[in-house]
């Protein structure tokens, strides 16, 4: 009994292009049967943990690699989780993964296929790079019912009940007649020990008559000698563990010893991952106890702002049968974790001192990573340190806040930041104008989180961290160009206020604008106009509004013109379009909309045309 069951779309069009490249590192197939031959057998040693029951022995659990020249077929077996008919469905039928999907993705942004096949691998489906048929017969660990899955590659596949003696899956590849030399042993020794040489699993090939041969040394590679590894060793670790596959940009191997003993295997990627910023992803270290694997994505070993390192953490301190549950709370995790971190910022630390290097992390990274400063109370110092910002003093390159405090002339008080949306609109802002008289350089904060980490930093190494919006002290710009007379003004900003009631909560007049007429800024304290935005955004109805605060600069010719006209009651609706005008002006230099489109373009045409 089968039916024909049809790939997703997005399958059918991965099936084509890994189908019809001419890649030429096509063995890599090998590397990805083999890592998720692995991944099937730490996924039953762990549900045999959970599970006792599940323990009935399926014998050691090893993978095996079976090359048949007469049926020119390749099979790759293992004794590990094997899948049940809703698996087969779900897992080699759509794209429910991290590196298949990332592939996908890139495959739609860039284009060439054959780079990325190298780059990310695409799992399973990339057994059709060698094979025109795909068997694979599978027995779920505790089910009574084995699969038999059929394809071609092209269209669908198809599902069959079947017999399997234990639980377990057989991947059987139908060879494409070009693809005839992963028949031979030799070579496929070669690969194997190339790309899979530290799968902690016996990796076995059978060659019939000749007999088996365990073809992989297999011990777990942070528990070897760092003397004792090579960097391409570590390079290929990182791959399987981290399913990525660019380098590391830092790897970090380390035993701790002391009242826990515990071992690490740590990288930092050198590129993003496009999922960087989904909440809901699982992140983690893999542990084991031992050597022996417990769990996957281990978030407890790692605070969030770390979540893009991979590694493994080894200790034999902890009990083998300890469950996701306990984790959270076990004061042993937290310890591993506190050390890890710190051995992490020290490493980062290091690796700080070139600017060049450090600036490629801090591009991937940095963004998450200066979550850090909000979230790690301990370290909060140490994160803060290691931060890279854009600043005024060069937008083109990224500045420490230690940098920043020996660039700060003697009457300065404080380290100064603005948040929005991009560097180039802040470094427009009217509100930067006075510190650009003044030679006070601000930090250009865009991302989400700048919002808040300023929030708890108040106060770096005796420096004050302030809001350009709290700078007055240092902001005393001597004025001796012709200003708006005083009671006009006063009667001008009464005019506006009741103008512009709707949108505004104050007009006030400024002494910070040099160059623009006007400005838009927040109450002192309240949520500042670039995060109410972000919220609306993220469709985070705010509850309450800052008031905005419109401030006039008395000292630019169209405001003492305007403060002129204010006595004239036939001038009165004139001010009133002028007004806003004006607003919508300070709204676009923060990077907001104006409030009527239509009105803008129409008068902003108007003026124009008269000017000319
Ligand atoms: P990825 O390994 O990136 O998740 P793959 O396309 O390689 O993506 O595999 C898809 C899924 O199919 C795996 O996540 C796993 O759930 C399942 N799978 C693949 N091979 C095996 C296997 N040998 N045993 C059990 N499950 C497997």
């Amino acid at each position: 009994m089968s039916r024909k069951i049809s790939f997703k779309a997005e399958v059918g069009k991965l099936l084509d292009i890994v189908i019809n490249s001419i890649y030429s590192e096509r063995q890599i197939f090998l590397r990805e049967l083999i890592s998720n031959a692995s991944d099937a057998c730490d996924k039953l040693h762990y549900v045999r943990l959970m599970n006792p029951e599940l323990s009935k022995s399926s014998g050691e659990m090893k993978i095996k690699i079976i090359p048949n020249i007469e049926e020119k077929t390749l099979t790759i077996e293992d004794n590990g989780i094997g899948m049940n008919k809703d698996d087969l469905i779900n897992h080699l039928g759509t794209i429910a993964k991290s590196g298949t999907a990332e592939f996908v993705k890139n495959m739609k942004d860039n284009g060439s296929a054959t780079d990325l096949i190298g780059q990310f691998g695409v799992g399973f489906y990339s057994a059709f790079m060698v094979a025109e048929k795909v068997e694979v017969v599978t027995k779920k660990a505790g089910e009574e019912q084995a699969y038999k899955w059929t394809s071609n590659g092209v269209g669908g596949f198809e599902i069959e009940e079947t017999e399997r003696e234990s639980n377990g899956t057989s991947i059987k590849l139908f060879l494409k007649e070009d693809a005839k030399e992963f028949l031979d042993g030799i070579y496929l020794r070669q690969i194997i020990r190339l790309y899979s040489d530290h799968i902690d699993y016996p990796i076995v090939l059978d060659l019939g008559k000749a007999g088996e041969e365990t073809v992989n040394t297999g011990s777990a590679l942070w528990a070897k000698n760092k003397a004792e590894i090579t960097e391409d060793q570590y390079k290929e670790f990182y791959h399987h563990i981290s399913k990525n596959f660019d380098d590391p940009w830092l790897k970090l191997h380390f035993k701790a010893e002391g009242n826990i003993e515990y071992t690490g295997l740590l990288f930092v990627p050198s590129e993003q991952p496009y999922d960087l910023f989904q909440p809901d992803k699982k992140q983690g270290l893999k542990l084991y106890v031992n050597k022996v694997f417990i769990s996957d994505k281990v978030e407890e070993l790692l605070p969030t702002y770390l979540r893009f390192v991979k590694g493994v953490i080894d200790s034999a301190d902890l009990s083998l049968n300890i469950s996701r549950e306990m984790l959270q709370q076990s004061p042993l995790i937290a310890k591993i974790k506190q050390g890890t971190v710190s051995r992490l910022l020290k490493e980062l630390k290091k690796r700080s001192e070139n600017a060049e290097d450090y600036k490629k992390f801090w591009e991937a990274f940095g963004a998450a990573f200066k979550e850090g400063i909000y979230e790690d109370l301990t370290n909060r110092e140490e994160v803060a340190e290691l931060s890279r910002f854009v600043s005024t003093a060069d937008a083109e390159k990224l500045t420490s806040l230690d940098d920043y405090i020996s660039r700060m002339s003697a009457e300065q008080k404080a380290i100064y930041y603005i948040t929005g949306d991009d560097v180039k609109t802040l470094m427009n802002n009217p509100q930067l104008e006075a510190f650009k008289a003044k030679n006070i350089e601000v930090l250009l904060l865009t991302d989400p989180i700048d919002e808040f980490w300023p929030q708890v930093l108040t106060n770096y190494k005796g420096k004050a961290i302030k809001h350009i919006s709290q700078a007055d002290e240092d902001l005393k710009v001597e004025r001796t160009e012709p200003k708006a007379e005083e009671g006009s003004l006063d009667k001008l900003i009464k005019f506006m206020a009741e103008t512009l009631k709707e949108e505004v909560g104050k007009v006030e007049s400024t002494d910070k604008l040099t160059k623009s007429p006007v400005s838009l800024t927040v109450e002192n304290g309240q949520m500042s106009i670039h995060l109410e935005r972000l919220m609306r955004n993220h469709q985070q109805q705010t509850a309450f509004a800052s008031t905005r605060i419109l401030e006039i600069n008395p000292y630019h010719p169209l405001i003492i013109k305007l403060s002129e006209m204010i006595h004239d009651d036939g001038q009165k609706s004139k001010i009133e379009e002028i007004s806003k005008l004006l607003l919508d002006q300070a709204k676009i230099a923060e990077g907001e909309t104006v409030t009527n489109p239509a009105f803008y373009t129409e008068k902003m045409g108007e003026y124009i045309l008269k000017a000319i």
